[in-house]
């Protein structure tokens, strides 16, 4: 067999990606911005007042409204950008969302973000107070608890807010599911179908939720375009993940991570406290834009490193699916038709794929099936 050529991306494909990127870049520097002019002028101060006084000096509720005051400028500060990104969907006809669906979804995800926001701040400033010497581990602790319990709720509390979902229902892909469940040795608790078509007329697929919410999501944009086989091809590769134990493992990785974030938070921190003397205390909360500004820089700095070992986990996957299914033919038609349907580069460079892309690319996934299928 000759090495399969490679389809070229499409000019629409390449600048469909470089506006999401560039979207992406400019989100990013706008929120390190609005960090650094809070700090730099003070004005984290001028807010932590006005909170205190609506708080009538109540520490937590000043807190919170404190943290909802920087949602609300950060919120208003991207939203061109947001808006922006919401038309590109619409331009490349990768969308089916109204505007009004979509600014409905744009205050859900606002309020979500801020009822978690505040419950990590609370939770970080309470064991600031509580303990200011070990207070970064203590809070490290209820972190990783708290990780887990959202990995655990996601499927049936969080993504509910927005979108809809329901058991599979198709009797044939269920009974493959099955088969391929039980040649793994392991049991996935259930398959559900993703109402995706409402918003998007792209097609994804997941296997999300811990324990007891353990579950694949198929599109429905998937379920109805592709054939049984892809579809087999789709979940071999989710069972994949699941038999790699990859949810386990990435908040494992998550653990290490914010143990660093909080030790660094810490000293940054301390520096700007007993050197530069911005804060009067660890627990004035108008330190927490350094917080975040610490941690923002630090996910940047690991993207490359939490990307590749995401393509990793990818890799896997693939390997598990192409020992699963009878070919890798189907394997190779979905993840073109995937391609197609959301406008992916099937070969970006490698600098865009080292620090944008937590899946290789199509057309290195489709080589390594092709190899695959020349060994057997
Ligand atoms: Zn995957």
């Amino acid at each position: 067999m000759s090495q399969p050529a490679i389809t070229p991306d499409t000019p629409e494909a390449r600048r469909y990606n470089r506006i999401h990127r560039w979207l992406e870049i400019a989100d990013f520097f706008l929120g390190l911005a609005l960090l650094a002019v809070l700090l730099g002028t003070g004005w984290t101060r001028v807010l932590r007042d006005w909170a205190y006084r609506g708080a009538s000096q109540r520490y937590v509720l000043a807190l919170f409204f404190y943290v909802a005051l920087l949602a609300l400028i950060a919120k208003l500060l991207s939203f061109g950008l947001d808006y922006y990104g919401f038309r590109i969907e619409h331009r490349f006809q990768l969308s089916n969302q109204s505007l009004g669906s979509w600014l409905w979804d744009e205050l859900k995800g606002w309020l979500l973000g801020l009822a978690i926001g505040s419950l990590l701040a609370e939770i970080v400033y309470w064991a600031i107070r509580s303990s200011p010497q070990n207070w970064w581990l203590w809070a490290w602790s209820i972190f990783i608890v708290l990780s887990v319990v959202f990995a655990q709720i996601a499927p049936v509390v969080l993504f509910p807010i927005f979108y809809k979902f329901k058991p599979l229902e198709n009797a044939e892909l269920r009974e493959r599911l099955l088969r391929l469940s039980a040649r793994a040795g392991t049991q996935v608790r259930g398959v559900y179908e993703w109402k995706l078509s409402e918003k998007s007329k792209k097609a994804n697929a997941a296997l999300t939720g811990l324990g007891q919410t353990r579950r694949i999501i198929l599109a429905d944009t998937l379920l109805e375009n592709y054939s049984s086989d892809e579809i087999e091809a789709v979940l071999a590769h989710e069972l994949g993940h699941h038999v790699h134990r990859h949810m386990m493992k990435s908040i494992v990785v998550q653990v290490g991570v914010t143990l660093l974030g909080f030790w660094l938070v810490n000293q940054a921190l301390e520096y700007a406290i007993e050197q530069r003397h911005m804060f009067d205390s660890l627990g004035d909360f108008a330190n927490l834009p350094l917080l975040v500004l610490v941690t923002t820089v630090l996910s940047f700095v690991l993207m490359p490193a939490l990307n590749a070992y995401s393509r990793f986990h990818e890799r896997q996957a693939d390997r598990y699916c192409f020992a699963a299914i009878p070919s890798v033919t189907p394997f190779v038609t979905a993840m073109n038709k995937l391609a197609d349907q959301n406008l992916a580069e099937r070969a970006p460079s490698r600098f865009v794929e080292v620090f944008f892309h937590s899946h290789p690319a199509t057309s290195k996934r489709i080589a390594a099936a092709e190899a695959f299928a020349r060994k057997k």
